[in-house]
């Protein structure tokens, strides 16, 4: 079997090699010819399409070791799939050795800390799951089928990230292994270089095997969801959501959506497919005042849909998941906003309304809050002053409607990044977005982290992703 080397070679991957590899593991080992390999290799967005030579499904720690000393041993190209959620696909590349973390999702709280260790093949459903059993919760983002390591590396942030920032900013240890196959806990005391890089750096050191997050009381129930009107509305809608936003407390989180209504139980049949505007809130305080501050978009003009109600947090967390489900070809375009202004509103809107796919929207994400306090030595995420992100989400099914649909969020972002802050969201990055943008996203911390990639990967042996390796 044919694999591909780090250098961009080719070698012969011999059955003695392979089943040397087999014995050091405990999860399986696949190749092409195994029946879970298709799946493994598949991810959520389906215009990536790569074939890696063999897959290392790990079932815990000593697995991911001897899959990074095999790729060492033989100077193989290795990417790691945590949730395979990245749109840029960067869990797979062609010929490498994969570490499928997906069977590792174990979560232990312990409630007396205020502490959850996850495993890092988590979604983040798994871990919102466990830790509302005491009512507990760290941040995380909107989607539960997301994948809790790529999104902790390269930032996070969803309905809880205004009051206690990103949710790598939330993470107080993580066990990681080194490009040598050495297992170290990285933390404020210990490697603090890593540490830091990682938080926001992405997989450039080593594997996560697993996080240590910090918890807060969350719910169990919260006011949350959304409230539905017709596109018509949306200049009323947009200037009520940049005016809420504008005074909302930490506690509340307010999410824009401008696209075509999917067919959700909750919204009449008859606008199914036509374009609607909504508002996505969270309160996650008190909910008696969540009822209060999310009054006046439940009372604003004549909404399609309303489910924006007292209910389980872990319930909010899947609300939107339908939305984006795995196996469409997704293409998006982001900035980080410094502010909603007028003008911003109108090219939103107008784009909107020039969606080519039932599936795709125009989204503005509420940040601010804590996410803007802490400094640039917390962690790597760079971007702290954005107050808001928005996302043009290109979303279809059939693959000879790419260009149409890639032409739509490219011209979108064209005109909207007039307003952004020249930031953008490391994790929303694309296939085409390179080099500049990674230093967009990165902002001054790039240099430092250039720093700790050579003491801790010096041969660049983790570069299936934001490789901030001197080129
Ligand atoms: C539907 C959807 C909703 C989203 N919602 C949000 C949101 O609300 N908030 C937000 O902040 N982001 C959100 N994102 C973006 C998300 O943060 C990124 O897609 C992230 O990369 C997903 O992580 P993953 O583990 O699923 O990714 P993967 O595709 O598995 O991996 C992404 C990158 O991380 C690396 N990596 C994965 N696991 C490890 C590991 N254990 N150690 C080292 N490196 C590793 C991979 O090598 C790859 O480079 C969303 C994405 C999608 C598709």
């Amino acid at each position: 079997m044919r694999a591909a080397t780090l250098e961009g070679a080719e070698i012969d991957l011999t059955p003695d090699m392979l089943t040397g590899l087999k014995m050091q593991l405990q999860g399986p080992l696949l190749t092409p010819d195994d029946a879970d390999y298709e799946a493994s290799r598949h991810l959520w967005n389906a215009m990536i399409d790569r074939r890696p030579a063999v897959v290392v499904r790990c079932l815990g720690v000593a697995d991911v070791m001897a899959g990074v000393r095999f790729a060492r041993e033989h100077d193989l190209l290795l990417c790691i799939k945590g949730g395979g959620h990245n749109i840029a696909g960067l869990a797979v590349a062609d010929g490498a050795l994969m570490l499928d973390l997906s069977l590792m999702r174990g979560v232990w709280v312990d409630r007396e800390r205020r502490v959850a260790h996850a495993q890092a093949g988590c979604e983040l459903g798994d871990v919102d799951r466990e830790t509302q059993v005491h009512g507990l919760a760290t941040v995380l983002g909107f989607i539960s089928t997301t994948g809790i390591a790529g999104l902790t590396l390269g930032g996070g942030f969803g309905y809880l990230s205004r009051r206690w920032g990103y949710t790598t900013d939330n993470v107080l240890g993580m066990e990681v292994v080194t490009p040598d196959g050495q297992l170290v806990h990285a933390s404020a005391d210990e490697h603090a270089d890593l540490f830091w890089g990682l938080r926001g750096g992405g997989g450039n050191f080593g594997v996560v095997t697993g996080f240590d997050y910090q918890l807060y009381s969350v719910g169990p129930e919260i006011v949350g969801g959304l409230v539905a009107w017709p596109a018509s509305e949306a200049p009323a809608v947009l200037e009520l959501y940049r005016r809420l936003a504008e005074q909302a407390p930490p506690e509340l989180t307010l999410v824009a959506l401008l696209r075509p209504a999917p067919p959700a139980p909750w919204l009449p049949k008859e606008y199914h497919g036509k374009p609607i505007v909504a508002l996505l809130a969270c309160y996650s305080g008190e909910p008696e005042e969540g009822e209060a501050a999310v009054a006046p978009i439940k009372a604003f003009g004549q909404p399609i849909g309303d489910v924006l109600v007292r209910r389980p947090y872990v319930q909010l967390q899947k609300l939107l998941d339908a939305t984006q489900p795995k196996g469409r070809r997704y293409y998006w375009k982001s900035e980080y906003l410094p502010g909603i202004e007028p003008a911003l509103c109108d090219m939103v809107i107008e784009h909107a309304g020039r969606i080519r796919s039932p599936h795709s929207a125009v989204i503005l994400f509420q940040l601010g809050g804590a996410l803007n306090r802490f400094d640039d030595d917390h962690s790597a995420v760079g971007n702290r002053d954005a107050r808001y992100v928005f996302n043009v989400g290109g979303a279809w099914e059939p693959p000879e409607d790419d260009a149409t649909n890639i032409a739509w969020a490219r011209e979108a972002w064209h005109d909207l990044k007039a307003f952004s802050t020249g930031g953008t969201y490391i994790n929303f990055l694309t296939e085409d977005e390179g080099p500049e943008r990674i230093a967009a996203a990165l902002g001054p911390a790039l240099g430092r982290l250039a720093e700790v990639k050579r003491r801790w990967d010096p041969d660049n042996r983790f570069r299936v992703n934001r490789n901030i390796a001197p080129g």
